[in-house]
């Protein structure tokens, strides 16, 4: 559970406190006419999330009261959406139509009441009667029938003898009142429509207002949970459970406030809009803010639960910036898939002093991951590079390949330009270079230095793949709809060039494509013949500045260049910069130390005492991640810094000796942030050091597989990929604190 209580929980636990209820019951309630989306992954977390904090139960409900626009194939994508996300509800899936019997019963003993009447009035002197804010409104005459002709109309409306809109069923509250929605409120109205369930049995349906109150009173629900639109609906809810006086203990309603994305839309009505439209390929397009969207684009359940738990619940509705949804789940991906290459815009490139070919060595994860497994990279004198990472005349501090500039090719060697060749337009078509043997990557003794490598592959034994690159499906922040669709959201690389471990051997679905950004294959189009991989999300986030290049001034050059290198790196910079790469630190890490005066200052008096600390022989490459990552963010937001260069040094060695994983160093560093202690300090008083010792981790495992027996089964038939279930089992039983890498091995062994 979050340690932070919401206002939901904090209202959950007093009622459990004071015995209102002994059982909490929640539901997600949806109405089956469209694909969910984001918005509805929060109230999906909110609502089974409280269920299982409280063990309680949570139910799935399709609020299926208005036939014209509802369909089993939406109840499907529902069902899919919820199991996707990982939650499980009570029983079978409930429908409102299932109680349109009941809801029916109810009508009639408000009727008998004289709490309910049926209103011949038409549509627009209806609206007349109901006054305004500031005017109360006007009975409806028809609200003097008598109780008899009442149930006698509502029968005939029942039975189909009147046309749509020709009578209606009203509760008979308060004309006058101040909350609009208590002027005599629809109850059911006439409409002769098929039912997708019901078929063509009611010619009646009943209305939001009436159903839904209705519908949590007989599943037993506790806390009926909505968005802040329907506030105003409460004392409806509330009117009809009251005067139907029914036995407690009864449902009450809680709003939060709605989701809102910037660049997107979220209604389903303006999603179906685009879907019929053909400005998207269907309710799953990877544009989509859906949940098969995002599905299909690669985004795990997750780092979709990650988000939903990071943007909290309130109770004022606001906008979350859409980069906040790509941060999850880049930070989700960073540390689990494998990494590989692939050439978008193949340039050819002959070795012309490499004879032969050989198999290079090549792991999938980069060191500070805790995931093993590596592949072959075949190596010959042909290989392809990327189109953009060749310049011939290069703006100052271009980094990758020129005539001049040598360039290291990833997990293999360095080369040089030695001539290019155009075709007759002056089109490059090919570079001829020489590689330096001593220069392969791990025993490199070449003494050449370069300041990037480059992704490659091999021209033989490459693959030809699809890649499908999206961009935001909208230009404005506030997009109203279909008007404002950004038309280059899709773009298609027919013939991508990807190395051939990727295809022959699957390692995996999803991987980081170097320098380009995490990859999904596409679980729809993918064929052993066109293989097909959707990009989920960048490396970084490019957008927010790309924004801010004023278009006149920029440059001409391709996108990837302005968001990270156009602008020249003074002499200082470069100094400082290839001394971080000289320690093996990430060539996008050192560039943003040694462009940022506060940033390599900073890092500077922390990395001198982490030296004493570690000697000077330990990469300090955890140390340069905080200072460039979470001191940047830090002094951006805050510009002042409660913690010191020491501390944060401090805080690297136990990361780096394994004291603690770098989960809880995330959550050590928040705490150094609030309270200014020493992380030793901080970790021995919360108990966060990281348990390795098998002996401890062991039994936890052994309860989790035990509490599990159906996913032990399908991972023993096959479904291998249940081993990071397990894995993040054991992570979440510990808080985090133990020992990724043994809990892999351990956990694999266990379910060999
Ligand atoms: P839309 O406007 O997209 O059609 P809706 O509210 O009509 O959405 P429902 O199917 O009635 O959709 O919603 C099911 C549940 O999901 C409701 O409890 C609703 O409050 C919640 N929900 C819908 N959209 C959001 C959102 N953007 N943020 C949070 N919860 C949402
Ligand atoms: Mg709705």
């Amino acid at each position: 559970m979050s340690e932070n209580k919401d206002f939901l929980r904090s209202i959950v636990e007093e009622d459990l406190k004071s015995g209102k209820f002994n059982k909490i019951t929640t539901r997600f309630p949806p109405e089956p006419n469209g694909f969910p989306h984001i918005g509805h992954a929060k109230s999906i977390c909110i609502n089974f999330g409280i269920a299982e904090d409280y063990k309680g139960h949570c139910n799935l409900r399709m609020d299926d009261t208005n036939p014209t626009t509802e369909d089993t194939k939406y109840v499907e994508a529902l069902k899919d959406a919820v199991q996707w996300l990982g939650f499980n509800w009570e029983g079978n899936v409930r429908f409102t139509s299932d109680y349109f019997d009941q809801i029916h019963d109810y009508a009639i003993a408000l009727i008998k009441m004289g709490k309910a009447y049926v209103d011949s009035t038409n549509e627009e002197e209806m609206r007349e009667f109901r006054g305004t804010v500031t005017q109360a409104g006007k009975r409806s005459p028809f609200a003097e029938r008598s109780i008899e002709e009442n149930l006698e109309l509502f029968e005939k409306m029942k039975k189909g003898e009147f046309k749509d809109g020709e009578h209606v069923l009203r509760a008979k509250i308060d004309m006058s009142a101040a909350n609009m929605k208590m002027r005599d409120p629809l109850l059911y109205r006439i409409r002769h429509a098929h039912h997708f369930r019901a078929g063509n049995k009611w010619s009646i349906y009943p209305m939001y207002d009436f159903a839904h109150c209705l519908s949590d009173y007989i599943e037993g629900v506790s806390h009926s949970i909505c968005t802040l639109e329907f506030e105003n609906n409460r004392d409806i809810y509330n009117w009809v459970l009251d005067t139907l006086k029914l036995t407690p203990p009864r449902p009450y309603q809680h709003e939060f406030a709605r989701l809102g994305i910037n660049y997107t839309v979220m209604s389903k009505r303006k999603l179906l809009e685009l879907v019929e439209g053909g400005q998207v390929s269907g309710w799953d397009d990877p544009r989509l803010p859906t949940i098969a969207g995002y599905k299909r684009r690669g985004y795990t359940a997750e780092s979709i639960i990650t988000f939903c738990e990071q943007i909290g619940i309130a109770k004022a509705n606001s906008m979350v910036d859409v980069a906040q949804l790509e941060f999850c789940i880049r930070d989700d991906l960073n540390t689990k898939v494998p990494r590989v290459m692939c050439v978008l815009e193949p340039l050819k490139v002959t070795i012309v002093n490499y004879e032969g070919k050989e198999e290079l060595d090549a792991s999938y994860y980069p060191e500070d991951v805790p995931k093993e497994g590596s592949r072959k990279l075949p190596f010959s004198k042909e290989i392809y590079i990327e189109r953009d990472d060749f310049i011939e005349t290069p703006p100052k501090g271009y980094f990758r390949l020129t005539p001049e500039q040598p360039v290291r090719l990833k997990h293999a060697y360095i080369i040089t330009c030695k001539e290019v060749i155009k075709d007759t337009e002056g089109k490059i078509i090919e570079i001829k270079a020489e590689y330096n043997l001593a220069s392969k990557s791990g025993s490199d003794s070449s003494g050449i230095k370069v300041k990037s490598a480059i992704h490659w592959v091999e021209a033989k034994t490459a693959k030809e793949v699809e890649v499908r690159l999206y961009d935001r499906l909208f230009k404005e922040e506030a997009p109203e709809g279909i008007e404002d669709v950004n038309p280059d959201s899709l773009k298609v690389i027919k013939k991508a060039l990807i190395e051939p471990a990727v295809i022959n051997e699957k390692p995996d679905e999803r991987f980081q494509f170097e320098r380009q950004g995490y990859f999904y294959a596409d679980p729809i189009d993918y064929t052993d013949e066109t293989p097909v991989f959707n990009k989920t999300v960048g490396l970084k986030d490019s957008w927010g500045k790309k924004k801010k290049i004023p278009t006149q001034s920029a440059p001409k050059l391709k996108k990837e260049q302005i968001d990270g290198e156009v602008v020249a790196m003074s002499e200082s910079e470069q100094a400082l910069f290839d001394q971080y790469i000289s320690l093996s630190i990430s060539y996008e890490i050192a560039n943003t130390l040694a462009r940022d005066e506060k940033l390599s200052h900073f890092y500077k008096e922390a990395y001198d005492d982490f030296k004493v600390q570690m000697g000077d022989i330990q990469a300090p490459t955890s140390l340069a991640n905080i200072v460039a990552n979470e001191i940047a963010r830090e002094l951006k937001e805050k510009n002042e810094l409660k913690c010191t260069p020491k501390q944060v040094s401090e805080l690297a060695k136990m990361i780096d000796d394994k004291t603690i994983s770098n989960k809880i160093a995330k959550q050590v560093f928040e705490e150094m942030l609030k309270s200014g202690d020493n992380p030793a300090q901080i970790v021995k008083a919360k108990g966060l050091i990281q348990i390795s010792d098998p002996s401890e981790i062991s039994p936890i495992i052994d309860e989790i597989i035990a509490k599990n027996p159906e996913n032990v089964e399908k991972f023993k038939a096959g479904n291998t990929k249940l081993l990071g279930f397990f894995v993040g089992q054991v992570l979440k039983a510990t808080g985090g604190k133990a020992n990724p890498q043994v809990v892999n091995k351990l956990v694999a062994e266990k379910l060999k």
